[in-house]
């Protein structure tokens, strides 16, 4: 058996009851539990793998601190490719019981009001890793190392001035470049 005490397969946690103890929870979480992370992974993710620290503030708040990944395909808009991406989220995140504490909380934190004792572990992550997921599939969209291997390749102002594709070997090669391109461009 993995993980902390009482979740079984439900994957809701008692934060607070965490925090009294200073436990953590670690598992696997399947991406299903996940609506809105399924909807922009679909298919192509499985799980998460979630590590949470919880333990109390000096002020007795709920604190939850830890990291939350996955792997999934992302789509290319440059090159049509489907890359795999690993998404990885910090969490750093007080469990309150009322939105007066949130405000209350210097601005700047993580908040999650929760009025349950129990509550889904999507609630405490989800936003976290939309917010690191990546928009692209290849990591840099305008610097796409398969676009002139794909089958679609956006005609763009960068690409209308390059006469060679073998200056597109490295990424620095790109990026100066793209500079070139500028420089002469913008008279
Ligand atoms: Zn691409």
């Amino acid at each position: 058996m993995r993980g902390a005490m009482g979740i079984g397969r439900s994957f809701l946690l008692d934060p607070r009851a965490l925090a009294r103890s200073g436990k953590s929870w670690a598992g696997i979480v399947p991406v299903g539990r996940f609506d809105r992370l399924t909807r922009l992974a679909g298919a192509r993710a499985t799980a998460v793998d979630v590590r949470l620290d919880f333990g109390l503030d000096d002020q007795g708040r709920c604190r939850a601190r830890g990291s939350a990944r996955l792997r999934t395909g992302v789509p290319c808009q440059r090159c049509a490719r489907t890359v795999g991406r690993a998404v990885e989220a910090d969490i750093d995140l007080f469990v309150l019981a009322s939105e007066a504490e949130a405000r209350a909380l210097t601005p700047g934190h993580d908040t999650c009001v929760v009025t349950d004792p129990r509550v889904p572990i999507a609630e405490l992550i989800e936003d976290d890793l939309l917010l690191n997921f990546p928009e692209h599939g290849c990591e840099d969209r305008d610097a796409c190392p398969h676009a002139r291997l794909g089958a679609y390749r956006a005609p763009s102002p960068e690409c209308a001035g390059e006469s060679s594709d073998a200056r597109r070997d490295s990424p620095f090669a790109v990026l100066q470049g793209l500079a070139a391109t500028q420089d002469s461009g913008a008279g």
